[in-house]
């Protein structure tokens, strides 16, 4: 295999501390004589790395890089090389020849916070529209929303190092033993010194291995089994009445729809006995400090704001919020998501966790010595491809292979003029669908900060010169700002101006002590913005008070039937990153798990004619792929699992969208299989 970047690392005397780049964990590194090991000292991790963490320095040297700007008129032609300055004219020149509502920039939770910044400054603050969104949408936002209904910010109540004051760690919908990998060491460490473990998922998932007690719930029932659950801790009194009086709003109305819930009908629903569900209750009954932590399993889903909503109801009631060891814990996917969050990457918040008030907006418009910042919510990035926009910049993610219902976005995706692909790798499944493609500095090749999953901000360090023509994603954003005319308002010199600009702006919402960080110590003292709201247990509403909500399950995701009989869940394998691009290379080994299979229940396999290894072929109304049957009865009956590193399974998964956070519904699609 010949690899067309070498890498170059930079002649060093002293190691070097950075963070990994993969997963919303955060490890702390250090690289030393071009190799990558943990950093004993950092809080995350403590000098462990997962298979992906160390090998990371593989990723910036695959032969997929991207390495040169190209170009081409139409889809049809070849790409063709061309220089940084005419691809930036052609993107400017068609910026300012566009309606703004016409205008979409698609991020990724991938990208440091201060090429967030960069680029939702230039949207939201110049071009003067908020249609600038992230990937984060699909897998974070039904958590974002419910955090701000429930206890009024995008504010994550618990750190990871809490498993440790924990008694019970309650995991539903979350398989940290292959997304959280580092995370999940700590939670067994944590269970050596007496934590109580529940896995909830229709999987027996590598995580259930280490737990007390499993429920294979029913795929799309888990607001049943959580109303269930804050039921009986009104009957039985379990309920905090002091802090409830204090902290909570809407009690006496939860308490009041409560009495006229079917808890029958909803535990059939659950799928499990009613002797199951007691267990769970004893261990819940029994256990102090408990901690409920979820992943794709509750926010990808049409009721995923709601599933949320229904889990912090419990922690609400029972006071089990903002103490050590306590609390409702979203357990974040990739590196930066929360980062730029932050920095108002989404386009349902305005910078720094502001909203669209007039008073918001005043702020940001001094903030950025602008009036362009508007007061109409933008396209989400699930929305973008539906708007017929006249050009679309995507950085650094790939929303063919990641959107649902894949051949409908391939459609949609041909009819945008001018699409823009900033990309480090060459092979993505949107680069088809681009007309200009500009390569972008990766992980190793750049610097700058991450907010991984507990609000830990730490600076990811440069390893290697940049590659030839390659560029870190805030200078292509200023690139574009200036062409534009915006010289003034973008001329940072490097990330630590930019990150100090952005310091300043937190000033404007006093939860977000971002300003107290310092960028120069940042991979060494790693900060942890937001700890005196902990400490203090006020909620960030204007009535310092949270919210509890009613909600019922809607059975809004698809049904199965006799024609699709299964339903399909999807989600991460340990040893690769969504589609392999950096992760499933030679020289890695990573070979834990194959790419594409398909996990069926022995039951089903005869129903269908599969045995253990055949081809089989597995379609929805929307579309079909192939993959291999894996036999397995660590899958519920009538379900299907197929990993998201499989770049096809979204031509099987319903475009069904929760209505508030906007966040598909991939766990819920029906299928069916049959061998080829
Ligand atoms: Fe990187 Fe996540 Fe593995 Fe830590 S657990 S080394 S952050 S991929």
């Amino acid at each position: 295999m010949m690899y067309n970047n070498k890498i170059d690392f930079i002649r060093i005397l002293e190691m070097i501390k950075s963070v990994c780049g993969y997963c919303g964990v955060g490890c702390g590194l250090e690289f030393e004589e071009n190799k990558l090991i943990g950093d004993v000292v950092y809080p995350t991790n403590e000098g462990k790395l997962c298979s992906k963490g160390i090998s990371e320095l593989i990723s910036i040297q695959t032969p997929s890089r991207l390495l040169r700007p190209k170009v081409r008129d139409d889809l049809t032609q070849e790409f063709k090389e061309t220089t940084w300055s005419n691809a930036i004219n052609k993107i400017a020149t068609k910026i300012a020849l566009s309606p703004k509502e016409k205008i979409g920039f698609y991020l990724s939770g991938q990208l440091l916070t201060e090429d967030y910044y960069i680029a939702n400054k230039l949207m939201k603050g110049f071009i003067g529209t908020n249609n600038v969104d992230t990937n984060s949408r699909t897998c974070m936002s039904s958590a974002v929303v419910a955090y701000k209904k429930s206890i009024g910010a995008d504010y994550v109540p618990v750190r990871m190092n809490d498993v440790h004051d924990a008694n019970l760690l309650i995991l539903v919908g979350a398989n940290t033993a292959e997304a959280h990998v580092v995370f999940h060491n700590r939670i067994k460490t944590a269970k050596k010194q007496g934590l109580k473990i529940i896995v909830i998922d229709p999987r027996f998932t590598d995580t259930a291995k280490i737990a007390d007690l499993y429920l294979p719930i029913k795929a799309g029932s888990d607001i049943d089994f959580w109303n269930l659950v804050s039921n009986r801790i009104i009957d039985e009194g379990l309920v905090d009445e002091k802090f409830v009086e204090e902290n909570v709003n809407n009690y006496d109305l939860l308490k009041n729809k409560f009495k006229r819930i079917p808890v029958t009908k909803m535990l059939k629903r659950t799928g499990l006995s009613p002797e199951q569900f007691e267990i769970f209750w004893q261990m819940y009954k029994e256990n102090e400090n408990i901690i409920t932590a979820w992943t794709m399993g509750i926010n990808q889903s049409s009721q995923g704001v709601d599933k949320n909503l229904a889990i912090i109801n419990t922690h609400l009631l029972t006071g089990k919020i903002f103490t050590k060891g306590n609390g409702p814990f979203s357990l974040t996917g990739q590196p930066n998501a929360m980062g730029g969050r932050e920095v108002g990457g989404l386009s349902t918040m305005l910078a720094v966790h502001l909203g669209f008030d007039k008073e918001s907006i005043k702020k940001v418009n001094e903030f950025w010595k602008t009036s362009k910042v508007s007061n109409v919510v933008g396209l989400t990035a699930t929305q973008m491809l539906e708007a017929n926009l006249d050009v679309l910049i995507i950085c650094h993610t790939d929303p063919i292979y990641h959107l649902p219902n894949r051949n409908k976005m391939e459609e949609l995706m041909k009819k945008i003029p001018m699409v823009v692909e900033i990309n480090a790798y060459e092979n993505s499944e949107t680069s088809p669908f681009a007309h200009i493609k500009l390569p972008a500095a990766p992980w190793g090749e750049k610097e700058g900060t991450q907010t991984n999953l507990d609000r830990t901000i730490t600076k990811q360090e440069k390893l290697t010169r940049i590659s030839i023509d390659c560029k870190p994603d805030w200078e292509i954003f200023q690139l574009i700002a200036q062409r534009l005319g915006y010289k003034e308002a973008f001329n940072f010199e490097s990330p630590k101006e930019i990150f100090e600009e952005y310091q300043e702006m937190t000033k404007l919402n006093p939860h977000l002590n971002i300003y107290e960080a310092s960028y120069d110590n940042l991979s060494r003292e790693p900060f942890i913005w937001g700890e005196k709201i902990r400490k203090n247990r006020k909620f960030l509403t204007k009535d310092k008070k949270a919210n509890l909500f009613f909600v019922e399950n809607k059975l809004l995701s698809e049904k199965t039937s006799l024609k699709y009989p299964l339903t399909l869940l999807t989600g991460r394998t340990r040893d690769q990153w969504h589609t392999g691009t950096k992760t499933n290379l030679p020289r890695t080994l990573l070979k834990y798990k194959e790419l594409n299979f398909c996990e069926i229940h022995p039951i089903n396999a005869k129903q269908f004619g599969i045995q253990d290894g055949d081809s089989i072929k597995i379609s929805s109304i929307r579309g079909e792929i192939e993959s291999k049957a894996i036999l397995t009865e660590d899958i519920r009956i009538d379900t299907i699992f197929m990993p998201i590193s499989n770049r096809n399974i979204n031509y099987l998964t319903h475009d069904l969208y929760d209505k508030d956070s906007m966040q598909p519904d991939y766990n819920h699609s029906a299928v069916r299989v049959e061998k080829v």
